[in-house]
């Protein structure tokens, strides 16, 4: 991917999810939720930036791009592709938010600012740009995106892609832009904007 900076403007995005101890299993779900929101960032246009995708010392995804490659869309389905891919991986330990999850993360993204999840800032970015849409619209657009990214997550390609990438996150616990580009499978970085 070539990056051109001149003319365009940058921000920055971070997708956290809680600490927890690293036992095996939950540091190979570790792996592949991060390993989700690096690698369908790509599929977006966006990168990883200088802070890294990690899953030891913390859980964390340092994401950067282009504000017009900000939209809706593509963050949405960045922040919801950790923990859908963990119910790729595996079912019955990661299983679909429920009704009263979504209504807490809504609440928590109106009026608790100290409050910070994938689910509570995919709320915050659906209220921001939706500012008069009923609890029922905001909950069927996070739906509507949660299909959506499964449908990127099902792509052989990109699937491929979050496997290698995990699996280079259990082996080195961290990896920089350079590392995860080389991990990713051809047509999947900024796969979005290809026909
Ligand atoms: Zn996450």
């Amino acid at each position: 991917m070539i990056i051109t900076l001149s003319n365009m403007s940058i921000s920055s995005a971070n997708v956290q999810t809680t600490f927890f101890a690293p036992e095996p299993d939950q540091r190979l779900h570790a792996a592949y939720h991060e390993a989700a929101h690096a690698v369908v960032a790509y599929y977006f246009g966006w990168w990883v930036n200088h802070e890294c995708v990690e899953i030891d010392e913390r859980q964390y995804c340092g994401l950067r791009r282009y504000t017009s490659d900000n939209t809706e869309q593509a963050q949405v389905c960045v922040n919801l592709a950790g923990w859908r891919a963990e119910m790729r991986l595996n079912p019955v330990r990661a299983t679909a938010r429920s009704e009263f999850d979504l209504i807490d993360s809504l609440c928590d993204a109106r009026w608790d600012p100290e409050e910070d999840d994938d689910d509570i800032d995919t709320f915050r970015r659906l209220l921001q740009e939706h500012p008069h849409a009923t609890d029922e619209d905001l909950f069927a657009l996070y739906r509507f995106y949660g299909a959506m990214t499964d449908e990127i997550l099902s792509r052989p390609n990109v699937w491929a892609s979050i496997e290698r990438v995990a699996h280079a996150l259990l082996q080195h616990g961290k990896l920089g832009h350079e590392e995860v580009i080389d991990l990713l499978d051809d047509g999947v970085a900024g796969g979005a904007f290809r026909v």
